[in-house]
């Protein structure tokens, strides 16, 4: 007897637009319309068949916080593409397909209550007033994976030691998860000048808190530079590091109010409004994993091609992309090897013969070696 054809049917139904479920803490009714608009622009945007649950609070924050955003996490789940490294429950659960956290918020918004908001959703913010819809829209974007694990205690860099401590008073509506010092599927494409990718870099140490600090720290994922023009986006990384801040956001410098991708950089000024992530964010989305809506189109160009060999001397090359790009050889145990730039042969030389895997921004390929 053949297999039923049903589930296949079942596969091939495009998947849904994300849908939001929110539960609000306070929160008053002119607001969660508005934070309601900024999760539906969201949910145009990306793909998700499993609901995302976010939690909103309306709390005073004090100082000149607009709002702080805990998303919950996951690693090494069902299907997850880059092992040994946090999702943000969001994103786990649209790769997955199925709710990975039951009874857990995906999300936990914090949003000031004395803040001098406006509640329209036109956008046409009058001075002095701070939008809600762009911060929810932003806080959002953080909640759904645009976020990293970095921190900077003294001298020391670190991915994955984030503590429930280090942003007391406020705390998650889910479990605080041991991060086991791994980083963020967001940190696997920082990059910095002087020290190429930064989940290279022994973690914790000194060269990682030297790389967080030193306004040089940018995003080479595949989709964020096509709607960069082929470039590597800015990331805000200031000399003096700023948890929650610093390594999360695109530069304030680089896009500031007017240009399109300055949703997503850390700092909101009155008056202003901006309801959409911009081309860069929606990249992000993508290289981290996201489905997002096919009408919502975004240049693309050939990673896909990337196709590395090893040479008659026993060198690795790998053919296709940006040359300048850092790869990096696992073998197939997933210890890493060594790193690489693509224009430049690694040699592997006394190696076992075996299945190795090649690594860069997004994508890994196997090798074989005979
Ligand atoms: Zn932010």
């Amino acid at each position: 007897m053949r297999a039923p054809l049903l589930p296949l049917i079942a596969l091939a139904l495009p998947a849904t637009a994300a849908t939001f479920t929110i539960t609000h803490f306070g929160t008053p009714p002119e607001a969660q319309v508005a934070i309601a608009h900024a999760a539906d622009i969201w949910g145009g945007i990306l793909v998700s068949d499993v609901p995302i649950k976010v939690a909103v609070s309306w709390s005073p924050l004090g100082g000149s916080a607009l709002g702080v955003t805990f998303p919950n996490g996951r690693r090494d789940f069902q299907d997850a593409p880059v092992p040994s490294t946090w999702y943000a429950t969001a994103l786990a659960n649209s790769i997955a397909g199925t709710e990975l956290n039951p009874g857990e918020d995906d999300i936990n918004v914090y949003l000031n209550s004395s803040t001098n908001w406006y509640y329209g959703l036109d956008g046409a913010t009058p001075s002095g007033q701070y939008d809600l819809v762009s911060v929810a829209l932003h806080e959002l974007g953080h909640g759904l994976g645009f976020v990293g694990l970095a921190k900077k205690v003294d001298d020391e860099g670190s991915f994955g030691t984030l503590l429930a401590s280090d942003f007391a008073p406020l705390i998650t509506t889910f479990p605080w998860p041991e991060q086991d010092t791994l980083p963020g599927i967001f940190d696997r494409f920082l990059t910095s000048t002087a020290s190429g990718p930064l989940t290279f870099l022994d973690n914790p140490s000194s060269a990682l808190g030297t790389a967080f600090t030193s306004n040089q720290v940018y995003f080479n994922g595949a989709y964020a530079m096509a709607a960069n023009d082929g470039n590597t986006a800015r990331i805000y990384a200031p000399a003096a590091f700023a948890l929650g801040s610093s390594c999360v956001h695109l530069n304030e410098a680089t896009y500031p109010n007017g240009n399109p991708n300055e949703l997503m950089t850390p700092f909101s000024s009155a008056g202003q409004s901006n309801h959409w992530p911009g081309p860069i964010a929606i990249g992000v989305m993508r290289d981290i994993g996201w489905t997002v809506a096919p009408d919502v189109g975004l240049p693309e160009r050939g990673f896909a091609a990337y196709r590395p060999y090893i040479d008659a001397d026993l060198r690795l090359r790998v053919i296709g992309g940006a040359h300048h790009q850092w790869l990096a050889v696992h073998d197939a145990q997933g210890r890493r090897l060594g790193a690489f730039r693509a224009d430049e042969p690694y040699p592997l030389h006394g190696l076992a013969a075996g299945l190795y895997v090649v690594r860069g921004a997004g994508w890994a390929k196997p090798v074989i070696l005979r």
